[in-house]
């Protein structure tokens, strides 16, 4: 019978599918006893459940790339760690081999268990990882189950489960999936960021869509307004299908512009760069027209890994990325790792209480000796090779970037003694994203050559609003007015004194964001290759004097229902 629902649109686009329905993984399990004859197999279904997971995990990671591949690969990893620790296994097996109970009902016991640690604790950050034992314990569960059914044979189905993991969404998209529907959920969560840049249709907040809707019912999904129509009747499916056409044709749209230039209405020219860590990454950012590369994040050489990579692979690995670009200007970020990455190489302090305000980014390159200067070695040789900026992440002071540039000179007085042929001159550039560093930029932009605006930390800092827990809905979002008034005094700052200032990070990928940014005064953006058409559009669309000229009225919001009702009018 059909029936329609709503949650909240989160990454546009239709899909019609069969629903496969993943119930929320607190295991419904009854008591299961199982012979003491068959213990050893039960405990070799379970050993093989738990590799197969471990397999399923390893090839999801290395399926990644892309922006926001480390934030998601951080998830798999934290994953991956829970799956092989100890107190779990060896609790698992001890429950079958001496409780005798079935495999499901030993996990279900384990993971009960396990969550009322965590339940008791005060530290709302360790009472969120439940989530985590959730999450692997239910991949371990299905694996028991359906392991060759859940892998396979999904294709053309659409999720509907009660929440979905970043690090869930892109395997799901490779097996085929067309879109996820979840009764929980923002549509600024990572999965929901994820969501758009795979172009993955996504409903988040459908509440009633685990009670509603049943496996194998045929679901027709609109990811642009939220909503689910189950059972479509004739009339659904018409529309649907006028729905697809119109957003066939759109794509085909986005993709004449691949050729246009990314100008506004009034004729002004806004540089579009791309954030690009793989090569598929800079082989579209080259194809797209962006004015080079924006942020290329070193973590990537030095993550999942047990040794550092030296000066001569992290050289090869800049020189190659800025051959790729030929000519076009490489923005090469220095290593922004801190506790809350997955580092094996014993770089990164562990144990910090609070990773996000730890040793990270310049404060643990300018902590470790050796570490900076191997890197402004290696990006200053790459530099022989076409145009390279450098980057450095975690500003606080300006002292910080005195320390860098001076480290900078000395290393290139070093390479030109060598005989190495390296730019004369190699701008150095500081991220904004920590608060003090934005309110303290007119005392450190002249020491900078150029700045860019890592949004995705700035707006953390700035709402105290930790950016990886979904659990916050709505408060993570840079539609704060003290956001914007922060933005705009960064950027006017830059302008006054003739810096190039862009913003890196999700913000400037939003085409819903970019009149904000244009009326804030912003000519650079970076974001990922894979939304640089929707915002050129974005572009093209608006008229930049007038967008300016009622930038004031945008800073004068209140709350962000003023700033979306600005929004509304600008776009009107
Ligand atoms: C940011 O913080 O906005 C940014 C671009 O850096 P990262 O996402 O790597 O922290
Ligand atoms: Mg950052």
């Amino acid at each position: 019978m059909r029936k329609a629902l709503t949650g909240h649109g989160a990454s546009r686009g239709s899909a019609l599918g069969r629903a496969r329905v993943r119930q929320p993984h607190a295991l419904d399990v009854a008591e299961e006893h199982i012979p003491a004859e068959a213990v050893e197999s039960e405990l070799l279904r379970l050993h093989a459940a738990v590799d197969a997971v471990r397999v399923e995990m390893r090839n999801l990671r290395t399926q990644l790339h892309g922006a926001l591949a480390h934030e998601v690969g951080e998830f798999l990893d934290m994953h991956a760690l829970l799956l092989d620790d100890p107190e779990l296994l060896q609790g698992l097996d001890a429950l079958v081999r001496t409780g005798h109970y079935g495999a499901d009902y030993a996990l279900r016991l384990q993971r009960d268990r396990l969550a009322s640690v965590f339940e008791g604790m005060d530290d709302a950050y360790f009472r969120s990882r439940i989530e985590d034992i959730d999450h692997v314990i239910g991949r371990v569960h299905a694996a028991l189950h359906k392991r060759e059914a859940e892998l396979q044979g999904v294709a053309g189905e659409i999720l509907v489960a009660d929440n979905v993991a970043p690090s869930e969404l892109a395997q799901l998209q490779s097996q085929g999936v067309v879109a996820v529907v979840t009764a929980a959920g923002s549509t600024l969560s990572h999965t929901a960021i994820l969501a758009r840049s795979l172009h993955l249709p996504l409903v988040v907040g459908a509440a009633e869509s685990l009670q509603l809707i049943n496996d194998g019912d045929v679901l027709a999904v609109d990811g642009a307004n939220g909503e689910i129509i189950v059972e479509p009747a004739a009339a659904d499916l018409r529309i649907h299908r006028a729905r697809m056409r119109d957003e066939k044709r759109e794509r085909k749209q986005l993709h004449r512009l691949r050729r246009e230039p990314s100008r506004t209405l009034d004729g002004t020219d806004i540089r579009l760069f791309a954030n690009a860590e793989s090569r598929d990454d800079v082989a579209e950012a080259h194809a797209l027209g962006a004015a080079g590369i924006g942020l290329y994040r070193t973590e990537f050489l030095f993550l999942q890994r047990d040794a550092l990579p030296d000066e001569e692979e992290q050289f090869r690995a800049y020189r190659d990325l800025v051959l790729g670009m030929t000519g076009r200007t490489v923005t090469i970020r220095t290593l922004d790792v801190g506790a809350d990455k997955a580092d094996r190489t014993g770089l990164a302090l562990t144990g910090e209480a609070n990773p996000a305000l730890g040793v990270r980014g310049v404060r643990l390159s300018l902590a470790k000796p050796g570490l900076l200067d191997t890197q402004l070695r290696a990006i200053l040789r790459a530099s022989g090779y076409g145009p390279v900026r450098i980057l450095v992440p975690m500003v606080t002071m300006r002292e910080e970037m005195l320390q860098v540039r001076a480290a900078l000179d000395r290393v290139a007085g070093e390479l030109r003694a060598e005989g190495r042929e390296i730019a004369d001159h190699v701008p150095l550039g500081a991220m904004i994203e920590v608060p003090a560093a934005a309110i303290a930029l007119p005392g450190f932009i002249g020491i900078v050559d150029f700045i860019s605006i890592g949004t995705n930390d700035l707006t953390q800092y700035v709402l105290a609003a930790d950016r990886g827990n979904d659990a916050l809905g709505d408060l993570y979002t840079p539609l704060h007015p003290a956001m914007l008034r922060l933005l705009h005094s960064i950027i006017r700052t830059a302008k006054m004194r003739g810096k190039p200032a862009a913003v890196c990070g999700e913000m400037a990928g939003d085409a819903l964001f970019t009149p904000i940014l244009l009326a804030l005064g912003l000519e650079e953006f970076s974001l990922h290759p894979g939304t640089l058409l929707e915002v050129r559009r974005a572009i093209r669309a608006h008229d930049l004097s007038r967008l300016r000229s009622q930038g004031n009225r945008l800073l004068r919001a209140h709350d962000r229902a003023g700033i979306e009702r600005w929004l509304a009018h600008a776009s009107a």
